[in-house]
């Protein structure tokens, strides 16, 4: 005689579903459990710009979701060459080199130029006025010492998940890094007996 006669098909019928379900729930919870690890992961970075990939192609004034753009210029002071000539400020056949508009390179005159002493000027960048196109960066950059570059400014970006200038960047210059280092300076920060040395302890977006 079968040790095991077959179930009656009915059971068996049964069986198979309960074995179905229980696959169908651990496969959810395999899925939430790779959601929440993925979104610890996410919380855990944000998007930032590395300055050494940037080509500065301009879509980081128009690619943001927000207006304008989470992407700002920024200035590297210890970088600077504080010209007096600086490519990063004045059009390339500017009437004059003076503050007048029409001498500026910026489209939006967020770029400040203070005389420090002969033959040195300071350029500091007005944040709320840049929108972050790099006009300013790649002339410095072809011309001048590269002090300026784009950072994604943090108190503004809204880390989403796809960023749409990332996404669109032609460089790669987008990475996620960590959320408590969250910018790619040009330079290191300087040691705290030398800061008395610089002209400002740290770059005011920083702060
Ligand atoms: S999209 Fe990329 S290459 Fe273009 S300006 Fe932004 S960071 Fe630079
Ligand atoms: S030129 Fe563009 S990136 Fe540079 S300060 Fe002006 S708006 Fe910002
Ligand atoms: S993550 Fe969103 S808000 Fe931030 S720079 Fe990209 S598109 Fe703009």
């Amino acid at each position: 005689m079968n040790p095991n006669p077959p179930e009656p098909k009915q059971a068996s019928r049964f069986r198979f579903l309960r074995q179905g379900l229980a696959r169908l729930a651990a496969l959810a919870l395999g899925v939430l459990g790779g959601m929440s690890v993925f979104g610890a992961r996410r919380k855990n970075t944000v998007w930032q710009i590395d300055p050494l990939k940037c080509v500065q192609c301009e879509r980081c004034a128009t690619e943001c979701v927000i207006a304008p753009s989470a992407v700002k210029c920024v200035q590297s002071y210890p970088i600077c060459g504080y010209c007096q000539l600086c490519f990063g400020y004045f059009q390339p056949n500017a009437p004059g080199l003076t503050s007048a508009a029409e001498n500026q390179l910026c489209p939006t005159g967020a770029i400040e130029r203070l005389f420090v002493e002969e033959p040195y000027w300071e350029y500091n960048i007005i944040e709320d006025a840049c929108i972050g196109c790099a006009k300013c960066v790649k002339a410095c950059e072809v011309f001048g010492n590269a002090s300026f570059y784009l950072q994604v400014r943090h108190d503004l970006c809204l880390n989403c998940n796809n960023c749409s200038i990332a996404m669109r960047c032609p460089s790669g210059a987008w990475e996620r890094v960590v959320a408590d280092q969250p910018y790619k300076l040009k330079h290191k920060p300087a040691p705290k007996n030398a800061v008395a040395a610089l002209k400002r302890e740290r770059p005011p977006w920083l702060v």
